[in-house]
């Protein structure tokens, strides 16, 4: 979905300054606003990028962070190393994520290198919950439980200046 002047906006007012290399907004808040953006594997300025779905919303960063400084992350790395199933999933995951990128182009400094730390690792909960609300349940278990476990939600809106138009 091809990003708007308006989501332009909302997003440097998310960010705190201009997102680079937009392909478009890959998921939104129910008010409408991006909650993340679908980046250019290289960058404007020639910096290869891996985080293809990078998430902007407020509320959503903030509920990962939250996570993050607790021991969910010691958590979630026993359990994909403990449970096949899941490990498997993660992997799945990761290589959806690259083929996912690569429609935008092959960057060779990122070959096969995701983000969040897949497909072994859980390292950041941004990256893996912006996989998750970009792909839709089922597809990043990883980014799936985050989110369930986050404060969160992208049915409930809590932006700061919520989209009163279409
Ligand atoms: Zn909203």
């Amino acid at each position: 979905m091809p990003a708007s002047a308006a989501d332009h906006d909302t997003m440097r007012e998310q960010l705190g300054r201009p997102m680079r290399g937009v392909i478009g907004i890959a998921a939104r808040c129910v008010c409408g606003n991006p909650t993340v953006v679908a980046t250019e594997p290289r960058l404007p300025d020639g910096t290869p990028f891996p985080t293809f779905y990078y998430l902007t919303h407020p509320g959503a960063t903030a509920a990962m962070s939250a996570l993050e400084a607790t021991q969910v992350m010691r958590e979630l790395n026993d359990d994909l190393a403990a449970d096949e199933d899941l490990a498997a999933a993660y992997m799945a995951a990761h290589v959806a994520y690259l083929a996912d990128r690569e429609v935008h182009g092959s960057v060779e400094e990122i070959s096969g290198v995701s983000a969040g730390g897949m497909p072994t690792r859980v390292k950041c909960l941004h990256a893996l919950a912006a996989h998750s609300l970009a792909a839709g349940p089922g597809v990043n278990p990883i980014g799936d439980l985050a989110l369930a476990r986050g404060t969160w939600s992208p049915e409930r809106c809590t932006c700061a200046t919520p989209r009163t138009t279409g």
